[in-house]
């Protein structure tokens, strides 16, 4: 096992490399799903590189994700819902 972790097997470093593309395309792909992003296309573009498209993920997600406060109720909710869930009154782009 240790094997795996020295520089001697460049096979080993591909394969970690591998694995670590897997998981992180299929966080992202569960992810984009929650926040009803592309998930196709964040899956696809998580599959190319790491930790990069991940960090560009997040930040593009992330920001697109921020919070308002509802003018009506004061509940904090989604910039990206056009109702909100309290009230039920419309949200006008800010
Ligand atoms: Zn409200």
């Amino acid at each position: 096992m240790h094997d795996l972790f020295l520089g001697e097997q460049p096979y080993g470093w591909f394969a970690i490399i591998g694995i670590v593309l897997v998981i992180q395309a299929n966080w992202v792909f569960h992810d984009a799903e929650k926040r009803g992003e592309n998930k196709w296309l964040w899956g696809a573009f998580a599959l190319l590189n790491t930790p990069s498209n991940l960090l560009i993920y997040l930040l593009v997600t992330r920001r697109l994700g921020k919070r308002h406060t509802c003018m009506h109720c004061g509940t904090k909710i989604l910039n990206q819902h056009q109702y909100c869930p309290v009230c039920g009154e419309e949200q006008k782009e800010a």
